[in-house]
C-alpha cells in the first residue's frame, strides 16, 4: 500500500487485499514478540522514553506500512506489557480470551456505534438482548442497563442516576433545576477501602468529596456493620440526607466483599438507595463460589466489569439497574439522532441510557465468549483463579517469613515479608527488573505486596517459584 492511497474497507479487491495483508502481518508480529514467559522487557523508563522521543509522528510525506511496522516491531511491541504472562499480577488487569481478541477485530472493522439504531442495527439488538440476560443472571426480573467504558463510568452513572431518582421522588427534578438548596446535606456511604470513583463521581455530581462518608472496615476488610449503623443513624438524626450506600463486591486491593443484605437493611431504614460495585467480584457469579457475593439482586444497581475477572479486552463494562426508570436521567432527544418518532416505530436508540454518545460495540465480546465457553468453561476460569489465591494464601500464611492478614474472598492476596517496608518496596522493584510484576499497597501504615491473580493459566508451580524468589530477595535486600 502506498501512503497516497485513501484506503478504507470497501468491496474493491485492492482494499480487501490491503486489509488481509495488514491484519495477517500484524498477527505474525504479535506472535513473534512472545518469546518467553516474562511480563515485561525490563527496559528502564529513561531509555524507553528516548527511543520513543526519536520516533517521527506526522512527517510531511507518509512513511510506508513496512517502515512504520518495522519501527513498531523494534521499539513498541517488545516493550508492551504482556498481560498473558504468568509473571504479571499487580492489578485487576487481565489477559484477554483469544476469541475476544477476534471480536475486537470485528468491532474495529465494522466500527458500529451504539447511540442509535441506524449506526448499529444488529449491534443494538444484541446489546439489548445481552443486557436482559445479564439482568437475569444477577437476579433482576425487570431490570435494564447499559454497557459503559469501565467500572468508574458505571459507578459514576449509578451515583448520578440514583441521586436524581431519590430527589425526583421527593419532588425535585435535578435534571431541570440542578441541585436543591440543601445539597450540602446529601451523603453517600462507602467502605474506607472502596474505589475512588465514588469521590470522583461525587465531585462531578456537584456534591464534592465532603459528601462521601468512608465507613470503617472489620477484620475481614468488609464494612463494619455496627459502625455503619451508628454513623448513618447519627448523620440522619443530625439532619443529613443519606441517599446512597455502596456495597463493594470485591475491593480493589483485597477482594473483600461487603455484606449486601445487611447494607440493604440499613439503606431501607434511612430511605437510601443501595449500589453494588461488583467491578471486581462480578465474575465470581459464574464460579462455584458465587454465594460469597451475597444476593446482589438486593442492590438497586450493579457495576459489572468484563475487563477484570471475565478476561475480556479493555474496555468492557456494564451498569445494571433494578428499576428500568433509573436510567431515564440520561434521556434527551436530539433532532438529528434519536427522534421520538423513531422509537414509536420500534427503532431503539440506546443513547438515552448512557452518559456517552458514540459508544463501542463491546457487547459483542460478551456474546462470543459467553457462548463459546458456556457456563462450564467460565466456571473453570473463575474457579481456577480463586483456587490459586487460596493456595497462595495457604503458602504465605503458614510461612513465618511473611505476614498475610486477610484470607482471600476472590483472587487477590495481600501479604508482606516480615523484613519491613523498605525490603518490601525493594522486592517489588527488583522483581520488575526481572520481568515479574507484582502489586504493592498499604495496610494501616505498612507497605504490603499484592498478588492479583486473574490469569487462569497460572499454576501452583509458578506461584511457588515466585514466592521462592521473593524469599531469596527478602534475605539479600535487607
Ligand atoms: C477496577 C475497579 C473499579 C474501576 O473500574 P474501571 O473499569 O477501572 O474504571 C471500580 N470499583 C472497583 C471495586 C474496582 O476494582
Amino acid at each position: 500500500m502506498n501512503s497516497t492511497d485513501i484506503t478504507v474497507l470497501s468491496s474493491q479487491k485492492e482494499a480487501k487485499e490491503t486489509f488481509r495483508e495488514m491484519i495477517s502481518e500484524t498477527v505474525d508480529a504479535i506472535l513473534e514478540t512472545i518469546v518467553d514467559d516474562n511480563a515485561f522487557s525490563g527496559i528502564d523508563p529513561y531509555t524507553l522514553r528516548k527511543e520513543i522521543e526519536a520516533l517521527p509522528l506526522l512527517p510531511e510525506a507518509g512513511d510506508s506500512w513496512q517502515n512504520v511496522f518495522s519501527s513498531l516491531k523494534a521499539t513498541i511491541l517488545p516493550n508492551l506489557l504482556r498481560t498473558w504472562s504468568p509473571c504479571y499480577m499487580p492489578h485487576l488487569h487481565s489477559p484477554a480470551l483469544i476469541e475476544s481478541i477476534a471480536a475486537e477485530l470485528i468491532i474495529a472493522a465494522f466500527n458500529q456505534s451504539m447511540d442509535s439504531w441506524d449506526q448499529g442495527p444488529a449491534a443494538t439488538e444484541l446489546e439489548v438482548k445481552i443486557i436482559n440476560e445479564l439482568c437475569t443472571l444477577f437476579g433482576y426480573s425487570d431490570g435494564d442497563g447499559t454497557f459503559t467504558s469501565g467500572g468508574s463510568q458505571s459507578n459514576i452513572s449509578a451515583l448520578v442516576a440514583l441521586r436524581d431518582k431519590y430527589l425526583l421522588e421527593k419532588g425535585w427534578d435535578v435534571k431541570k433545576h440542578g441541585l436543591p438548596d440543601d445539597w450540602r446535606k446529601f451523603r453517600i456511604y462507602t467502605s474506607s477501602i472502596s474505589h475512588f470513583s465514588f469521590d470522583k463521581g461525587s465531585h462531578m455530581a456537584g456534591l464534592g468529596y465532603d459528601a462521601v462518608v468512608k465507613l470503617p472496615v472489620d477484620g475481614k476488610m468488609r464494612i463494619d456493620i455496627k459502625e455503619a449503623e451508628r454513623i448513618i443513624s447519627d448523620d440522619y438524626n443530625a439532619g443529613l440526607k443519606p441517599f446512597l450506600i455502596v456495597a463493594t463486591i470485591g475491593t480493589t486491593d483485597f477482594g473483600s466483599i461487603d455484606q449486601v443484605d445487611e447494607l440493604r437493611r440499613i439503606a431501607d431504614e434511612y430511605g437510601a438507595y443501595l449500589h453494588a460495585d461488583a467491578a471486581y467480584g462480578s465474575g465470581a457469579i459464574l464460579s462455584s463460589y458465587s454465594s460469597r457475593l451475597g444476593n446482589l439482586s438486593l442492590a438497586d444497581s450493579i457495576t459489572v466489569d468484563f475487563h477484570k475477572m471475565f478476561l475480556l479486552p479493555i474496555s468492557c463494562s456494564a451498569l445494571l439497574v433494578k428499576d428500568k426508570s433509573t436510567l431515564e436521567t440520561f434521556q434527551l432527544h436530539a433532532d438529528y439522532l434519536n427522534r421520538e418518532e423513531d422509537e414509536e416505530e420500534g427503532y431503539i436508540n440506546l443513547v438515552g441510557k448512557s452518559m456517552q454518545t458514540t459508544r463501542r460495540f463491546d457487547a459483542l465480546k460478551v456474546y462470543i465468549s459467553f457462548r463459546m465457553r458456556g457456563r462450564r468453561g467460565m466456571k473453570l476460569i473463575m474457579d481456577k483463579v480463586i483456587e490459586n489465591a487460596e493456595y497462595f494464601y495457604s503458602r504465605v500464611s503458614s510461612d513465618s517469613a511473611f505476614i498475610a492478614p486477610c484470607p482471600p474472598s476472590l483472587s487477590s492476596v495481600v501479604f508482606a515479608s516480615n523484613k519491613g517496608d523498605e525490603t518490601n518496596k525493594a522486592i517489588r522493584k527488583a522483581l520488575m527488573k526481572e520481568g515479574i510484576i507484582i502489586g504493592q499497597t498499604v495496610l494501616g501504615d505498612k507497605v504490603m505486596l499484592k498478588f492479583t491473580l486473574l490469569n487462569p493459566q497460572l499454576t501452583h508451580g509458578h506461584l511457588d517459584q515466585i514466592l521462592w524468589r521473593i524469599k531469596e530477595l527478602a534475605e539479600t535486600l535487607q
